[in-house]
């Protein structure tokens, strides 16, 4: 028997054997082969053997990437492309395969006994005729490194595969017909290997595949043409129609713009539990491994390695923390992991094994230095506690430095979240796509590494995370999505063509960057195919192709395309090919406007797919919907306010009723609902602003009823500034010293501020705790409390802030240390004022403690508790509507500094007040 081969590249053989036996036709001894297998099946044939190693399209590209900083070291700044792009690479990999394949045996330049060098003169003498000879230069310097490199490798690639076959296979005798497919056409390389072999000039073989299926010509067999109301609408129709009576696994959805529409199935599978399969890929960043990588190349790229960054990924559902758990010791009793948190925060892990060492080390050697100046403390103070806590995070530090350490295809494989429940279709459809992006990841990532591409350069991650998860070939049971190309391989009984719009097919006519219609030109007709006007109606015909080969096969085809464009708000046009099928349905001679008659249009709520589309029509319609009560009256009574009666078993701070009084819609977000403030980090920062008053804070508590020099206590000062920094690592090296500067000349004033004092501290940095009279319960940690001459107390609080808000004896402003007189009034000290010391600026703002404001700070709680108890937290712009007595100003800054204002939606202003 006969052996037929069909040398048809960039089809589908698999999918398209399978149509063909689907169809009828006789598969057997039936081979569809690119021209690498007609190559390979030659050569082995042949009995030629191959010495030279393979070299894969994937390794073809980093070659061509090493290729490319070869020249650009050589070139410096006068290479021609100075930064390329990972997508660079990857169309001067293309551009320079395509070069190759221009050049047949029988070239005119096929003058040299090696084919390389053949290849070689026939690219550059008609490169360098093209317009743009500096690209076209560096073209041809690529190409030569990249040569030079499969040779010092012994490689092979595809297209000296081919040429191989060529040079050594001789015309293949046995009992075999070859073909070729005008719908796939051949490059003069291809063509120059199929005529080796069968022994015939090319024309002789064509074929299509309309005679490959052995079918006769049928009139057109187009049930609908339609006109959604956008894309998504599009998809329900299409959706709606197939369950209307049609089997998943007879029908074809041909997509002519797979970019959006691909994703919109993906996504109405998952939502209406569809099973699918996609010929056409479904964007990585669909799967759990991609949303890593993507949360991995927020955390890395650019070498900034952002705290936060680390934190969402380590807390994210794509990342695997059980894995991270498996290599954690056992808890010890002073281990936390808010500390952790923090310690990780600071410490600013690199995915560099030396930095992240480093980094360790420093920090235990921060610890250490902690450890020794805190020997004396007894092990219930607050200090002590807090080294413990940080000590047990070492063992945790090194797992995570480690781990971090790994390579990002390495992390990407052990730490990707695969989601591997598979009872329902859309649990098995993200069960593949995890399984196959993780893998596709690990690869790409693992190639760029192999090339040497910098693992923190943004543009690694952002090509990896473009590609497209091809899931799998169709199936039984299993609705098939893929491209026009890919429908041309797989018709079945109902063919749904979406997307054919003006704007998305055939498009409009784009040269190649890299190889210009003009440069095409030096190589003749043979390059015709490649040039963009050609490309152009190669879509065309392959769109024509598929509907003719479809109604032959006697396909019931549907055509829609989206009318509007939903996110652009912007009509859309049919494209120029809906006409065309138009008029060989309905008539040549009709006009636009009566064909359009033909095109059906769908309303936005008519596809029945899904039940809030019915719910929205109702809507629209001003129809509600009815309550059943199962007969029962509806209980119209007022529900009770919120019942807030816990909030007032709660202690406060006096932060917390600073908060209150700043705004009461901000102290129930952060006080009662604990929602957590939003994070906006500034890294480039050496110390926070809280973290600067932490420093100056323990220090004035060290400085406290002990004789110490200045210098001696500036030293200390550095010594706590140096320590803070190895745990905290900066991200730029230079601003640390202006920093620090500033930071002891803070410290020489307040050193100077307190020397003048000398007062006797009675109590530093201890937590009181009390019941106002009001009910309210309080506590709070006074900075110092310190003895008077006349034996009363002043209660002192640092400021180390570069601007005063506090006033001389103001209840708003010093409510903070009036409530802490308060509390130490409780614990019978006699308390005769409190004071505010401004550490950078100097300045000392006093607040005298007496009747009359003891009785303000009662009215202030009091208020307190009647919001409490009403559940009444207004925003601070609708209160200084009511409230003349609020400071306009202040409510502008309050809003605009406000770490909630991205959740909160207060009044607006009135118009006159700006
Ligand atoms: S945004 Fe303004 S109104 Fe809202 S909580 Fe913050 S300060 Fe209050």
């Amino acid at each position: 028997m006969r052996e037929e081969i069909y040398l048809a590249p960039n089809a589908n053989a698999s999918e398209l054997l399978k149509s063909l036996a689907l169809h009828g036709r006789n598969c057997f001894n039936l081979r569809i082969v690119s021209a690498a297998e007609l190559a390979r099946i030659a050569l082995m044939r042949c009995a030629v053997a191959v010495d030279e190693d393979f070299l894969s399209s994937k390794e073809e590209t980093s070659f061509i990437f090493k290729a490319v900083n070869a020249i650009k070291e050589n070139s410096g700044n006068s290479c021609y492309l100075k930064n390329p792009s990972y997508s660079d690479i990857r169309e001067i990999k293309r551009a320079i395969r395509t070069l190759r394949s221009l050049v047949s045996c029988d070239n005119e330049a096929n003058d040299k006994e090696d084919t390389f060098e053949n290849e070689d003169s026939y690219i550059s003498s008609r490169l360098l005729k093209g317009t743009f000879r500096e690209k076209n230069e560096f073209l041809i310097g690529v190409y030569r490194k990249y040569k030079e490199l499969l040779f010092a490798e012994n490689k092979l690639d595809t297209v000296a595969l081919i040429r191989k076959a060529i040079e050594r296979c001789s015309h293949l005798e046995a009992n075999i017909d070859f073909h070729t497919l005008k719908e796939y056409p051949l490059s003069p390389l291809e063509q120059a290997l199929i005529e080796k072999l069968s022994g015939k000039k090319v024309n002789d073989l064509k074929t299509d595949l309309k005679t490959l299926f052995k079918l006769k010509d049928s009139p057109l067999n187009i049930k609908s043409f339609k006109n959604c109301y956008g894309a998504a609408n599009e998809v329900e129709t299409i959706l709606d129609d197939i369950y209307s009576g049609k089997k998943l696994d007879e029908c074809t959805v041909a997509l002519a713009s797979d970019s959006d529409y691909a994703q919109l199935f993906f996504d109405y599978a998952l939502l209406y539990d569809i099973p699918v399969s996609f010929g056409c890929g479904i964007p990585i960043i669909n799967s759990n491994p991609a949303k890593l990588l993507e949360l991995y190349r927020k955390w890395a790229s650019g070498g900034i390695f952002s705290p936060q960054a680390l934190q969402n990924m380590l807390n994210s559902s794509v990342f695997n923390r059980s894995k991270l758990e498996e290599l954690y010791p056992q808890k010890e009793e002073n281990f936390s992991f808010g500390v952790l948190t923090e310690v990780l925060r600071g410490l600013r892990l690199t995915n560099d094994e030396e930095k992240n060492q480093t980094r360790q080390e420093n920090f235990r050697k921060a610890l250490a230095d902690e450890e020794q100046e805190q020997n004396t403390l007894d092990d219930k103070s607050k200090d002590y506690q807090s080294l413990e806590k940080k000590k047990c995070c070492i063992p945790y530090l090194e797992i995570l430095a480690n781990e971090l350490s790994l390579t990002p295809d390495e992390f990407i494989k052990k730490y990707a979240y695969i989601r591997k429940k598979s009872e329902t279709e859309s649990q098995r459809l993200l069960m593949s796509l995890d399984m196959v992006a993780q893998k596709m990841l690990c690869d790409e990532l693992k190639l760029l590494k192999e090339s040497g591409l910098d693992k923190n350069s943004d543009d690694l991650y952002k090509n990896a995370l473009s590609l497209k998860v091809p899931l799998g070939a169709s199936q039984s049971g299993h609705l098939h999505i893929t491209g026009i190309d890919g429908a041309l391989c797989a018709v079945r009984k109902n063919l749904y063509i979406a997307g054919l719009s003006a704007s998305k097919y055939p498009g409009s006519p784009r040269q190649n960057y890299l190889i210009l219609d003009n440069d095409l030109s030096q190589f003749g007709e043979e390059a015709e195919y490649l040039k963009a006007n050609s490309i152009i109606e190669q879509k065309k015909n392959k769109l024509l192709n598929l509907v003719e080969i479809a109604s032959s096969l006697k396909t019931d085809i549907f055509i829609s395309f989206a009318g509007l464009n939903v996110s652009e708000l912007k009509q859309e046009n049919p494209s120029s090919l809906l006409y065309r099928l138009l008029r060989d349905c309905f008539g040549k001679e009709l006009s636009a406007q009566a064909l359009e008659k033909n095109i059906v249009k769908v309303k936005y709520f008519e596809p029945a797919i899904s039940f809030s589309r019915k719910i929205l029509e109702a809507y629209c319609e001003d129809r509600s919907i009815e309550n059943s009560n199962n007969g029962k009256a509806r209980d119209n009574t007022p529900k009770d306010k919120l019942d807030l009666s816990w909030a007032l078993e709660k202690e406060y701070s006096p932060t917390a009723l600073e908060k209150f009084f700043k705004c009461k819609r901000l102290f129930m977000f952060s006080k009662l609902l604990n929602l957590p403030e939003a994070n906006e980090e500034n890294i480039f920062e050496v110390i926070a602003a809280t973290e600067l008053g932490t420093l100056a804070h323990a220090l004035m508590e060290q400085l406290a009823n002990q004789k110490i020099s200045e210098d001696k206590f500036l030293e200390l000062a550095e010594k706590h500034f140096d320590r803070f920094l190895y745990s905290h690592p900066a991200l730029i090296d230079h601003r640390v010293t202006t920093e620090k500067d500033q930071f002891l000349a803070m410290m020489t004033k307040a050193y100077q501020m307190d020397g003048n004092n000398r007062s006797k501290v009675i109590l530093k940095e201890e937590d009181i705790r009390e019941t106002h009279s009001t009910g309210i319960r309080l506590h709070g940690y006074p900075d110092r409390v310190e003895e008077l001459e006349d034996g009363s107390v002043m209660v002192v609080d640092y400021k180390t802030s570069k601007k005063q808000s506090h006033k001389e004896d103001d209840i708003d402003t010093c409510l903070q240390i009036l409530i802490y007189a308060y509390l130490l009034e409780l614990h019978e000290h006699k308390v005769s004022e409190g004071e505010y010391r401004y550490l950078r600026l100097n300045k000392k703002i006093k607040c005298r403690y007496n009747e009359e404001i003891k009785k303000a700070l009662e009215d202030r709680l009091n208020i307190f508790k009647q919001h409490l108890l009403k559940a009444d937290f207004p925003d601070v712009i609708s209160e200084s509507k009511i409230d003349s007595t609020i400071d306009k100003d202040k409510i502008s800054d309050a809003c605009k500094y406000c770490k909630y204002r991205k959740i909160c939606t207060p009044a607006q202003g009135d118009e006159d007040d700006e």
